[in-house]
């Protein structure tokens, strides 16, 4: 039927490959529907066969979970201040406060848009003035693009201070030739339905240190002591991935280069589309970086040529989303202490998440991109 109304494109849509369902039937076939199972082992195996660099995974029912055990993990508790990327979604701070634990928010720098080492070394030497050591640092990997990965590193090591690697973004996006994942003492992923692969939701958790996977699992699994009936001397969780889930992200393992390709072509795309019109710009990825392109971002002149873009597009259908409002303008946060530089502030102003699906046809991107056009003719 002919409704004059085009059909939906949208920001991030879930991409099955071909075998997902075959993985999922064969938990069927075998009974293996309560947790774990030889498909949470083969996603585990596969994942850190991907990420490489000698990391090991526990899969988990979300990747706000494996921030939440990360932090636990790390020994994070009642008043303690962990460092905190503002610039990122709720999910990277909220567990802190499940502990607890109070967030420190750290603003951007402009060439990653992601945690800026100066202003993080400065808030911690504040702290220590203040007679408070944090006990953690949550870096993001921000819609995919590699945050400095070396001057973190270092000023984590500078001052005794673990990284929490947040990778839910940024699967496939690769530093200095290692992927992203294994670079925080901790890092955690996101399966979730809009991520680059999906297991409809899900996370894992990473880390070089085996006895911390170990560790993840047992907290994960209820913290069931070693005996025969069940004892407790911890308080435990239930995080851990279904077996029927992770036979979809075995599936998506198989696919999972191919949909990082289509998300930095629908990249290209939009910047060869586009980047004639004065006051739009990309962000480049940095020299020895490569983003994954979880959502290609643009940056508009102003507030008000942003909102005219993106209520252009939702009139025709397409849904697009200003960037992440930072942490330390969200209300639930207004009383956390925090270091800005207003960077953030000015991209969530004037930054547009663009339609970025690895499902995405070529007709799509040229629809969307007419219409951002269109939009500076006047
Ligand atoms: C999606 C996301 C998370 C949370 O992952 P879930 O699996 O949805 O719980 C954490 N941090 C960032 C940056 C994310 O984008």
């Amino acid at each position: 039927m002919e409704t004059g109304v085009q059909e939906k494109i949208w920001l991030s849509s879930p991409h099955m490959g071909s075998t997902e369902q075959l993985y999922v039937k064969q938990a069927f076939d075998s009974n293996w529907i309560a947790p774990l199972g030889p498909n949470v082992t083969g996603f585990e195996r596969s994942i850190e066969g991907y990420v490489g660099n000698n990391v090991h995974a526990a899969c988990l029912s979300s990747g706000t979970g494996a921030i939440h055990l990360a932090l636990e993990l790390l020994g994070i508790g009642l008043g303690d201040e962990v460092l905190c990327q503002s610039f990122t979604f709720a999910a990277s701070a909220n567990p802190i406060t499940y502990l607890g634990a109070e967030p420190v928010f750290i603003d951007s720098e402009r060439e990653t848009w992601n945690i800026s080492p100066e202003l993080l070394e400065k808030a911690i030497v504040d702290r220590r003035n203040f007679g408070k050591k944090p006990k953690a640092i949550i870096a993001v990997h921000l819609y995919g693009m590699p945050y400095k990965v070396d001057e973190i590193k270092a000023i984590s090591r500078k001052y005794d201070i673990p990284v929490i690697e947040d990778s839910a973004e940024a699967l496939g996006s690769v530093y200095d030739g290692v992927r992203c994942g294994s670079f925080g003492d901790i890092g955690i992923l996101s399966f979730n339905g809009n991520k680059i692969i999906t297991t409809s939701g899900g996370g894992a958790l990473l880390s070089k240190d085996k006895q911390i996977i170990d560790r993840a699992v047992y907290l994960a699994t209820q913290a069931r002591d070693n005996a025969p009936h069940y004892q407790h001397s911890h308080i435990g969780y239930n995080y851990r991935m279904s077996n029927v889930l992770a036979g979809i992200g075995r599936g998506q393992m198989e696919v999972l280069e191919e949909r990082v390709s289509a998300r930095r072509n629908n990249f290209l795309f939009y910047k060869e589309n586009l980047s004639s019109i004065s006051g739009l710009s990309f962000l480049e990825d940095p020299k020895g970086s490569l983003s994954n392109r979880w959502l290609t971002c643009v940056l508009t002149s102003s507030f008000e040529t942003r909102e005219r873009i993106r209520i252009a597009l939702d009139n025709e259908n397409i849904e697009s989303r200003p960037l992440w409002k930072p942490m330390h303008l969200q209300p639930i946060f207004k009383e956390a202490t925090n270091y800005t530089n207003g960077v953030s502030e000015d991209l969530f102003e004037r930054g547009l998440c663009l339609p970025s699906g690895s499902n995405l046809e070529q007709e799509d991107l040229e629809r969307i991109c007419t219409i951002i056009k269109a939009n500076f003719d006047d």
